[in-house]
């Protein structure tokens, strides 16, 4: 996509920029693995491909497309087997989607995006703003479900998140609803307590199905770099994330941060958002990132 092939300039940048020289030398190979560690692939990826690449090149005449390939399939061999689409099992009725993430990570566009992305498909969708606190959150997501087509179920600011979790859910069991979002409070100035609300959301839609959420996403923004390692880290052992959301990968060259995540988690990532439009969110293709990334 255009989108993710703007995100991938800078490195592809700093690649063609190292290698000026015909042959590659030690200095040369230090150089790009300085490089895929400012780009955020993380250490041990960076060091891989760098090993990779000394094993098959050095001191061997090398251009610089044949050191893009041996980068995208070093970074193809990390993606691959965490791209997974998100399967919505249609036994359950409703599946729910918790969705997790940092105030500003895109969770209530990704939602958005996911309500058209399944009305379109014919599927029925029901919203839960579960962000009570945050009374533009709110407004938001009832925006998002004008644009789409989609109900979505408000409680007064301040109120129980958790029992407006249920609602929706018995809601969604009611009327047949074939998926049920929850949007979810992303403050981190107070972990303990979010973690905890959290938990409680999860400990309260079990009373209606045992099974839900059935699918709990992380939405993070790429663009943020390492701090996303450590938002895995902490939504990871108190929501149960069993998926990651990627945004914000148009127009950054911090794309790389998806290596590190995938090498450290092994979570499955399911999508990515490439823009602020409706229709900018994309499965998440390794092959086509590896390639983009690499130049
Ligand atoms: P939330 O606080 O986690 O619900 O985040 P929002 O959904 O409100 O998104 C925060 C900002 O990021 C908004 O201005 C969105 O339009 C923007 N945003 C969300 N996803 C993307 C994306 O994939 N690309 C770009 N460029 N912006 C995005």
């Amino acid at each position: 996509s255009e989108g993710l092939k703007r995100s991938s300039d800078n490195l592809s940048n700093s690649i063609g920029a190292i290698f000026t020289k015909k042959r590659l030398d030690e200095d040369t190979l230090l150089d790009l693995e300085d490089t895929l560690i400012a780009a955020d692939l993380g250490i041990d990826t960076a060091t891989s491909i760098v090993e990779a690449l000394r094993a098959e090149k050095v001191d061997k005449d090398v251009a610089p497309d044949e050191v893009r390939a041996i980068l995208a399939r070093e970074v193809e061999n990390v993606l691959g087997p965490v791209a997974t689409p998100l399967v919505i099992d249609q036994t359950k009725k409703p599946f729910v989607i918790l969705m997790v993430g940092v105030n500003g990570s895109g969770k209530t566009t990704t939602i958005g995006k996911l309500s058209a992305k399944y009305r379109a498909e014919g599927k029925s969708v029901l919203l839960a703003a579960g962000d009570t606190f945050r009374a533009a959150a709110v407004e938001q997501l009832q925006v998002w479900g004008e644009r789409t087509g989609v109900e979505v179920l408000t409680r007064p600011t301040g109120a129980d998140a958790s029992g407006l979790a249920f609602d929706a859910v018995q809601k969604g069991q009611d009327e047949g609803t074939d998926i049920v979002i929850i949007d979810t409070a992303g403050r981190l100035q107070n972990r303990t307590e979010l973690m905890d609300e959290l938990e409680k959301i999860i400990r309260v839609i079990k009373k209606r199905d045992p099974d839900a959420p059935h699918a709990t996403l992380l939405t993070l923004d790429a663009t943020t770099g390492q701090n996303a390692l450590n938002q895995v880290e902490i939504f990871g052992q108190k929501a149960g994330v069993t998926g990651l959301v990627m945004t914000k990968l148009d127009g950054t060259a911090r794309g790389g941060i998806l290596v590190a995540i995938a090498r450290k988690f092994g979570l499955p990532i399911h999508f990515i958002g490439v823009g602020e439009a409706v229709e900018d969110l994309e499965p998440f293709a390794a092959g086509e990132f590896a390639r983009a990334i690499s130049g």
